[in-house]
This record gives structure tokens, sequence and C-alpha cells, in this order.
């Protein structure tokens, strides 16, 4: 397949957007950018198609897909009505980074939702993919477009060796403003409970519905049944060993990168910290305190740290607390759990 680039880093391109949309109701799949990461799009209800996203990336059958709307009309041939403090949630953080997970009806095809009687729902802020959606004038189910178990996509350029000749268009929209995936959310007992952290923070949540709790498993590793499937794979890796490191002290932090390093290791940290590596390949991530930076840089690095081909990767992690519960969900599976904290 050949695949298209559709160009609109500069302004949107409204008529190749149309083409795409057609292209997705008609069962292609295409690559868009959201605000929190680029997704790999198709028809939700086309049962078909949303086999060839499983394929393309790699994907279990077991984790189900996301399914992505532009208006709320469309909401109840998809899903049951939601509760009271479902309502609130949808009122208050749609569009954006925000996925709930909701009662689905029959219409959703059961590889969309990997047999589970639910389904995770979002409306993206992105322009781009509002446009694109609206054009396909159906729902779009979408991952995050990256080959399972790498990290996800915050330039186009960054995934497009992936899935050349895989999908029928990548639209680029320039690098993503959030970074990280939508924070996933689910009514469970009439408690909001967050299965992946992301830019809406437990916090958030709280200041609309007055509650909300965390998943046991945001920062371990899961098997067996689980509320999100998407918690027991391996995810956001790069290919060389990595470790994590935690510290509120910098000056532990620092002596625990020395003592950790090994030839020909990277350094994922902290701006104020290079200063202390001149002899180690240093790569920023942000600035401390600066979260939304951290957010915004990391799946990125990871990609480009890698095309480096380092030995091995140490990052500096940041306080599990507001989005650093995002940067360390998803920073403690990048290294696959190996991670110091003193
Ligand atoms: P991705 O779109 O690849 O970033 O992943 C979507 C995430 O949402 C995965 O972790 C899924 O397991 C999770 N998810 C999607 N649908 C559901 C659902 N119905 N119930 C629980 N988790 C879900
Ligand atoms: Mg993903």
């Amino acid at each position: 397949m050949k695949t298209k680039i559709i160009d609109c880093t500069k302004t949107i391109d409204d008529e190749a957007l149309q083409q795409c949309g057609k292209q997705l109701r008609q069962g292609e799949i295409g690559i868009f950018p959201t605000e929190t990461v680029y997704g790999i799009g198709a028809n939700a209800l086309d049962e078909k198609a949303a086999t060839h996203i499983f394929e393309a990336k790699g994907r279990a059958n077991d984790n189900p897909l996301i399914v992505h709307v532009a208006d709320f009309d469309i909401l109840e041939q998809l899903v049951e009505p939601p509760s009271e403090m479902e309502q609130k949630l949808i009122d208050a953080f749609f569009p954006g980074p925000f996925t709930l997970i909701l009662k689905r009806k029959e219409t959703v095809p059961n590889v969309v939702t990997a047999g589970l009687d639910t389904v995770g729902i979002r409306m993206p802020e992105n322009e781009i993919a509002r446009k694109l959606i609206t054009y396909a004038n159906c729902p779009i189910c979408a991952p995050s477009a990256n080959i399972s178990s790498r990290p996800s996509g915050t330039k186009l350029e960054d995934i497009q060796e992936e899935f050349d000749g895989k999908v029928a268009f990548m639209i680029d929209g320039g690098m993503t403003t959030i970074g990280v995936e939508s924070t996933v959310c689910k009514v469970i007992d009439g408690i909001p409970t967050i299965l992946r952290p992301g830019k809406i923070t437990p916090q958030d949540i709280e200041e609309v519905v007055g509650i909300c709790k965390l998943d046991s498993h945001l920062f371990q590793s899961a098997t067996g049944k689980v509320e999100s499937p998407g918690m027991k794979y391996k995810h956001y890796a790069p290919n060389a060993e990595a470790l994590m490191v935690y510290s509120d002290v910098e000056d532990t932090m620092i002596q625990l990168i020395k003592e950790n390093l090994r030839p020909n290791t990277a350094i994922i940290g902290f701006q104020e910290h290079q200063k202390y590596f001149p002899n180690q390949k240093f790569y920023v991530h942000g600035h401390i305190h600066q979260l939304e930076e951290i957010m915004h840089n990391i799946f990125t690095l990871l990609r480009q740290v890698d095309r480096e081909k380092p030995d091995f990767i140490i990052i500096e992690g940041v306080k599990k607390e507001g989005l650093g519960i995002a940067i360390m969900n998803r920073l403690i599976r990048s290294v696959s759990y190996r991670y110091i904290e003193k």
C-alpha cells in the first residue's frame, strides 16, 4: 500500500482531510494527530477495519481500542445512558485528554472492545482530529500510533517508518501538545477510578465530582484480571536496558545516577543536572518542577535516545503527584519496573 502523507503543520488542508475521512469511512486505516499522542484510526463500526489496526500495531486482541467521537449526539448510538456522575465527567472533560469507560451498546463490534461489555469513549480537542472524525461521519476507534510495546508517537517523524506502507494516510500535525495518552477513567461502585493517568489529574476529577481514586496497578506490573487490559502489557520501552532513579533530595538523585553509570550510558534528566555529567550523553527531559514540559518531551526523547544506540539508559523520575502520576506511570513501564527510589 502506498501511504499518503498529508502536511497540516502550517495550515489545515481541508480537502485532503475530507478525502482521509472518506477513506476511514470506507474501511481504510490512517494516522492522525490528537492533543495527546498520534493515533492510528479506523471506522469503529467496521469490524474488519478495526482488525487491521491490531495487525498493523501487533496489538494483543484482548486489549480494547478507545472510540473517538466529535460530537455528543453520537454517544447514544454507542453507549447506554450515562449515570449522573458519568454525565458530570463528560460535561467537564469532553472534549479533551480524557477517556470515559461506559456500558456499550451492541453497535460497537466485539473486536473494538475486546469482548468487554464496556467501551472507552473520548472526544479529542485537536482541530485536525475533530475535523477528520467529522468528515468520516462515523466514530473512529484509535489506539496510540506505535508498534505495541514501543513508546507512543508525539511527532510523525518518530513513527513514520513503523507504519509506512501499512496505512492509507498519515496526517502530520506537528508535535502533539500534551505528549502522553489520555486519562482513562471508569466509575466503579460510584467512584471515578483512574485506570491510566494523564493530563486530567485525580485533583481535576475531585473538583468536579468530589471523589476520585487511582487503580492499584498504576505503578506495578499486573497479571491476570485487571480493570484495563492495557495494564498487563509491556509498554513504552526503549531498545536498551533502562533504569529509573528518583529521590526528593536532588543530591541523592545525582548520587544514584553516578552509582549506576556503566560504559555507554545515556542519561535522560533535568536541565539543572546536566552540568554534573559533562562526560555522558545527557538528554534533557525538562526543568525541575516543570512537569508539563517533561510530559511533552518524554516519548520523543525515548525514541531519540534509542537512535543513538546506548548500552544503558538512566532516567530521572519525578514526584508521583499531579501530572507526575502520569509521567511516572509511563516511565516505570518504559524501564520495565527497574526503579530505585531513595
Ligand atoms: P491506547 O489507545 O493504545 O493508548 O490504549 C488504550 C487504553 O485504554 C488501553 O490501556 C486499554 O486497555 C484501555 N481501555 C480501552 N477500552 C477499555 C475498556 N472498555 N475498559 C478498560 N480499559 C479500556
Ligand atoms: Mg498505546
